[in-house]
């Protein structure tokens, strides 16, 4: 029996080199390419725009962490620096681990909607 490791190879292809030697980290959960050394992605990486958040907000009312991230399909880490800069910015406020929109977070969605309109 060979010796365990803790990297096991995934299906992905490398994006930067090409390799087809891409193996997941199972503690972090990282995929990296074993020839070009690139962490090819954490987990699933989606973005999600300051917009994207203040309509999910404005449709469903207040929201905590769990389900902003699953309405808006984002990963952990870009919705909480989404979030934080929006809660800098006074669009944003939490109160227990729960999101909703300030009425200056409602102006600019509004604002940012009649933008998208091309009004
Ligand atoms: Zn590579």
């Amino acid at each position: 029996m060979s010796h365990r490791r803790a990297l096991r190879f995934s299906k992905t292809t490398c994006p930067y080199c090409g390799g087809r030697e891409v193996a997941r980290d199972d503690l972090k959960g990282d995929l990296i390419c074993t020839t070009c050394g690139e962490v090819v992605s954490r987990r699933e990486t989606r973005a999600v725009g300051k917009f994207d958040v203040a309509q999910t907000l404005k449709r469903n009312g207040k929201m905590d962490f769990r389900t902003l991230r699953e309405a808006t399909g984002a990963s952990d880490d870009k919705l909480f620096a989404v979030l934080q800069s929006m809660i800098q910015m006074g669009l944003l406020q939490e109160i227990g681990g729960v999101y909703s929109l300030t009425k200056r977070g409602q102006r600019w969605y509004r604002q940012r909607l009649g933008q998208e309109w091309g009004y």
